[in-house]
């Protein structure tokens, strides 16, 4: 079992557009949830026999609100039970005004190797607009502290399709982020979900997002100024320096196991995908009184995971391995799909090279389309 994710679910504050599993004003439950998160880690050491871990991953919320003594501990602790290798990614998600010199430096030394940074836009009156809690000089701030903490390898996280943005704009805040020599860039359309809100505003006409022109203008820019910059995209909202993807994202978007940890957390092993109890005082409780944690399991049928494995793998440009998918399922895709597959590459979507399937250009435009057709 190769990867490991753990949910740390405090944030300063829950911003307007956020659907995840983060909670503002916890601060008091720190560490007994770092506490209960390690105890964790040592039951499910327990059931699991796998070699060293190839990547973790700490994700939030805003794992860099624990202290860093707490985060080292959860870091060493975790490495120490499920073991690490030299090649071994260990990437930790921070926001700008949560991290000092010191603490990036205890997190460096505990063995984190790769920091990604939420900044969302490098433009103030964006930020505000988004009820991020931090201006663009704080993100360019956290990326220097990152890196004279020894962090060479930094992701920034900026968000396009704002209100009130346009593709100047666009065009000003990627440049801002590229003038800080990121290694990775992850750059998300913002998509207002039910329950958030953001919501309500955007069916009331109080919330003015950029029509397509603008997005497919937004686009454009990104192609350009990344290639520029010498990011190549290899995933659909994802940028690398050579040798700089990541790799526990990678096992995601290639339907891999992997391991979770935390209060929201999901899991997916030998074809069982489980979410922890979101409640962060709920979880802690379980964990003290040593109650399972799981809070839904669904079991995954070989063809409902196939279906799911092309899905994810098609979010990547060089595709999903047609070896690969025959080894795993000993099926094909077109057993699975048949006149399906035959009419979205004649439509120019979806071409199949000898190894893989994938987007086209054009695909990559309608990918929601194609990936609706294909679950
Ligand atoms: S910082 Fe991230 S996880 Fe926290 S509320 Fe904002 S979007 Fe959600």
């Amino acid at each position: 079992m190769p990867s490991l994710y753990i949910h740390i679910p405090f944030c300063l504050s829950k911003c307007p557009y956020c659907s995840f599993v983060s909670y503002p004003g916890l601060d008091g439950l720190h560490q007994r949830y770092a506490a209960a998160l390690l105890r964790e880690a040592g039951e499910l050491r327990k059931n699991s026999s796998i070699p060293p871990l190839t990547t973790l991953f700490l994700g939030g919320g805003t794992p860099t609100l624990l202290s860093g003594q707490d985060l080292a501990t959860i870091v060493t602790g975790c490495t120490g039970l499920f073991g690490r290798s030299d090649q071994t990614e260990i990437s930790i998600e921070t926001n700008p005004k949560t991290v000092d010199q010191e603490k990036l430096i205890l997190l460096r030394e505990s063995g984190i190797n790769r920091l990604s940074i939420g900044v969302q836009s490098f433009n103030d009156r964006e930020l505000q607009s988004l009820g991020r809690p931090h201006s663009a000089a704080d993100a360019a701030e956290t990326v220097r502290l990152g890196r004279a903490a020894g962090f060479d390898n930094i992701s920034l996280d900026l968000m396009y399709g704002l209100p009130g943005q346009d593709h100047h704009s666009w065009q000003q805040s990627l440049e801002r982020a590229l003038s800080l020599s990121p290694d990775h860039l992850s750059l998300y359309e913002l998509t207002v979900e039910q329950g958030t809100p953001f919501h309500p505003r955007l069916e009331q006409g109080q919330l003015e997002l950029p029509d397509e022109e603008e997005i497919a203008a937004m686009d454009q820019i990104t192609a350009t100024l990344c290639r520029q910059a010498g990011l190549a995209r290899y995933e659909i909202s994802n940028y690398a320096r050579p040798g700089h993807e990541c790799r526990h994202n990678i096992n995601y978007w290639q339907n891999g196991p992997y391991l979770a940890l935390g209060a929201g957390a999901v899991g997916c092993t030998d074809g069982r995908r489980q979410q922890k109890t979101t409640d962060p005082l709920r979880y802690c409780e379980q964990i003290e009184s040593g109650q399972s944690t799981v809070q839904e399991e669904e079991c995954l049928e070989p063809a409902a995971s196939f279906r799911e494995t092309v899905i994810m793998g098609l979010r990547m440009l060089r595709g999903v391995s047609r070896a690969r998918l025959q080894r795993r399922y000993g099926m094909d895709l077109d057993g699975c799909y048949g006149d399906t597959l035959t009419r979205l590459i004649d439509q120019g979507l979806l071409e199949m090279t000898a190894s893989h399937l994938r987007l086209t250009a054009r695909g990559r435009i309608f990918a929601n389309q194609v990936m609706a057709d294909l679950v």
